[in-house]
């Protein structure tokens, strides 16, 4: 089997991932953690509520695959697999966790994000929607500043959400706030990025809402 729990930003998937693993492990089960850019820029899943297990890390031209049978040869047997942060998997990555779930019986669970912060699926999400037995949103809503649901990541810089730009930047400095790595311009090194999860109607309009601060806001009724 092979399934996909998505969520925006968070929305506590890295924590579910590691309820997962206890719940396999605690049955005598033997997983592998494996992520792909994880926020703390260790190889290990890090929940934002502080629990960590260490990972294997899958870099961008790892063959999943390769890495099982390298776990195999250790004698390590390997009874499922959580991949977190599994938005940032390549089509071909996501297509090698299929191929272990149908030939080698593994258990593939799947966690991450669906969209980046201009609301497009990211590739390796797209592959995973494409190809996974089960799809699963997780349940813990983040909400919009107004009380909707929240399933948009807003990039936003200087309080203005960002509309443009690479769609992967990481190195997360703190809670909710990245620092950009991209050096498209010199001054961008220094650029303190941060995501803010809005509703569709508010990541369209790009309101941060009224502690943002910044704009003035008038409220017309
Ligand atoms: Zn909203």
């Amino acid at each position: 089997m092979l399934r996909f729990c998505y969520g925006p930003m968070d929305c506590g998937k890295s924590t579910l991932a590691l309820q997962i693993d206890h719940n396999h492990a605690r049955q005598g089960r033997r997983g592998l953690l494996l992520v792909r850019h994880d926020r703390s820029g260790e190889p290990q899943i890090s929940s934002r509520i502080g629990i960590t297990r260490q990972a294997l890390e899958v870099h961008a031209g790892t063959d999943v695959r390769k890495l099982i049978r390298e776990q195999w040869i250790a004698g390590r047997h390997v009874d499922y697999l959580i991949v977190d942060e599994a938005q940032f998997l390549s089509p071909a990555q996501v297509e090698q966790l299929a191929e272990l779930a149908d030939e080698v019986q593994i258990d593939v669970y799947c966690f991450g994000i669906a969209t980046d912060f201009q609301s497009h699926l990211f590739p390796g999400a797209r592959r995973l929607f494409e190809l996974a037995d089960e799809l699963q949103p997780v349940q813990v809503e983040v909400l919009c500043w107004c009380g909707a649901p929240g399933r948009f990541n807003a990039r936003v810089s200087d309080g203005e959400v960002l509309r443009e730009g690479d769609t992967v930047v990481v190195a997360d400095t703190g809670p909710g706030v990245f620092e950009s790595t991209t050096s498209l311009q010199p001054e961008a090194n220094s650029t303190t990025l941060r995501y803010q999860v809005l509703c569709r109607r508010h990541y369209r309009l790009g309101d941060l809402g009224p502690a943002a601060g910044k704009r003035g806001q008038l409220r017309l009724t």
